[in-house]
């Protein structure tokens, strides 16, 4: 699994962080960067909860083997 974020339509509302800590965290101006973009399986259920949850459509999945999204 790989996970893409959008800078561009992060929004700061933060339900990613909250949800994968270790995958999600804030810079300094409040968006969102990625700690891991290729997360352990363990971090999977967390992951797909954070892109359930973020407001702005800014967290993208890509299984492995598929082709990237257009970003
Ligand atoms: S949940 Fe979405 S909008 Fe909120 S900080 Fe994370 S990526 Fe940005």
């Amino acid at each position: 699994m790989r996970v893409i974020v959008d800078r561009n339509r992060c929004i700061g509302a933060g339900l990613c962080v909250l949800s994968a800590e270790d995958v999600f965290e804030h810079d300094e101006g409040g968006l969102t960067v990625l700690l891991a973009a290729r997360p352990d399986e363990a971090q999977y259920a967390a992951v797909r909860e954070a892109v359930a949850l973020c407001p702005s459509g800014a967290l993208t999945l890509s299984e492995e083997g598929a082709p990237p999204p257009r970003e």
